[in-house]
């Protein structure tokens, strides 16, 4: 099970809040300033650029950019919560929608006011949240007609274009940019795809303009490790990544996976590492979506690259020839590696698929893909060559399994009355709506 633990030094504004294990209500909500704000839409977006926000969905880009591009590129704006959540070891956007519908939906809200935007669209494949958010739109209604719109899960099905093409009827599939969704979206309208947890964060700097820096300078993270147990926890940047697995569980990190998949593998010699961006692309290396799996002493790595990349392969969205063949042959080396019948030139192909393939997707996928194996060869060359000779402990007696043991699931929330609070008609997590193409 994954457990709810908080480093930062006090609960009031921040994103996991007082009680991360009760659904919030609209009442408790607007109670706490919700929903309110004695500032207009200028002086929010002003005080979003002084703190300095960023994206939480992965690229990280700065939040008060993308508001003002969108804002002023014409036409009618729209705004979507994305809170299609693809890497399979986060969980804080499903989270986030379960137990917090109104603060995310608090911030859609905002940004739509900023844009000037007049739709607003929750974007998710989970069931549960989706529920969570319909009930929630019911209890206080938004001032941005807000609509829920479903997906099937997928690993793209996040991937902004993909939302966007989801949202206008078809698959959601990724698209070749340009044309951005800031530039042409929902409707062919100039759109902002915002990750949940940064809404979620401009509805706190909203509520609490005076804690804007914490605010921004604060993110969730899922870290799991396959030994231990996964944590869901909000932590200040700074923190260093071997206090992170401290927390989480892990006495002696052996290394990490990170960013969900798109961060690949670092070394022991990087746990040292802050949570920053900047430190961590100097290392090569990325937060994304802030899920980290943390290796213990009885894992390897090498098994770890062979999941992500037999994951990304399996969620190949396979419109893509490079992509296709580029995921199947890395994740077909990388599963020979620890079965012990790679080809001796299994090193120098592995390092050219990571420096070769970037880029030359529509989507991120094969960057990932690409990234997990330069990532292993940097970081442990000798093991890789190790495993060209003999299968290791660890491999044999875990080998890999297409990425399955890499998911975490998403904590438990009770309602008000301390029941669980999926008491709604149980849906089947595996369904595909037939309204929902990918
Ligand atoms: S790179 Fe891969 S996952 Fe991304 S759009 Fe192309 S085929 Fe699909």
């Amino acid at each position: 099970m994954t457990v709810i633990r908080s480093l930062m030094p006090y609960r009031a504004g921040t994103a996991l809040g007082a009680v991360p294990h009760v659904v919030e209500s609209g009442a408790a909500y607007t109670a706490d300033g919700g929903y309110r704000s004695t500032d207009s839409p200028e002086r929010l977006l002003d005080h979003v650029a002084d703190a300095g926000l960023r994206g939480r969905g992965g690229a990280g880009f700065p939040v008060a950019v993308k508001l003002r591009t969108v804002r002023d590129s014409g036409g009618s704006p729209v705004v979507v919560a994305n809170g299609e959540e693809g890497e399979p070891g986060s969980v804080k956007d499903r989270w986030l929608l379960r137990a917090r519908p109104h603060l995310v939906l608090d911030g859609l809200d905002r940004a739509a006011a900023i844009t000037g935007a007049t739709r607003g669209y929750v974007y998710v494949s989970d069931p549960y949240a989706a529920a969570r958010v319909r009930q929630a739109l019911t209890e206080c209604p938004p001032r941005t007609p807000t609509e829920v719109i479903e997906t099937a899960h997928t690993y793209v099905a996040g991937e902004e274009t993909a939302a966007v093409r989801r949202i206008n009827g078809g698959p959601a599939l990724p698209t070749a940019k340009p044309p951005r969704p800031y530039e042409r979206g929902v409707g062919d309208q100039p759109t902002l795809v915002s990750n949940v947890e940064t809404l979620a964060r401009i509805a706190l700097i909203a509520a609490r303009p005076e804690r804007r820096h914490e605010i921004a300078g604060s993110t969730l993270l899922t870290l799991s490790s396959p030994d231990g147990g996964a944590l869901l926890s909000e932590a200040p940047y700074g923190t260093t990544l071997g206090a992170l697995a401290a927390v989480q569980g892990t006495a002696k990190p052996s290394g990490a996976l990170m960013g969900g998949l798109f961060g690949g593998l670092i070394g022991p010699d990087a746990l040292g590492l802050t949570l920053d961006g900047a430190a961590l692309a100097t290392a090569g290396t990325a937060l994304g979506c802030g899920a980290i799996r943390f290796l213990g002493p009885g894992s390897c790595p090498v098994a770890t690259a062979a999941d992500a990349v037999g994951h990304l392969q399996a969620e190949s969205a396979r419109q893509c020839g490079v992509c296709v063949s580029g995921t199947a042959a890395i994740a077909d080396t990388l599963r020979r590696l620890t079965d012990g019948t790679a080809a001796p030139d299994t090193e120098e192909r592995l390092r050219r698929w990571s420096s070769g393939l970037p880029g030359r997707g529509a989507c991120g996928l094969l960057d990932a893909a690409a990234g997990a194996a330069g990532s292993l060869l940097r970081a442990f060359p000798d093991l890789v060559r190790a495993h060209l000779g003999a299968v290791c402990a660890a491999c044999a007696a875990a080998p890999p399994t297409g990425g399955h043991r890499l998911v975490v699931p998403v904590p438990p929330v009770m309602d008000h009355l301390g029941q669980r609070a999926h008491s709604f008609p149980e849906p089947d997590p595996e369904r595909v709506s037939p309204s929902s193409p990918r």
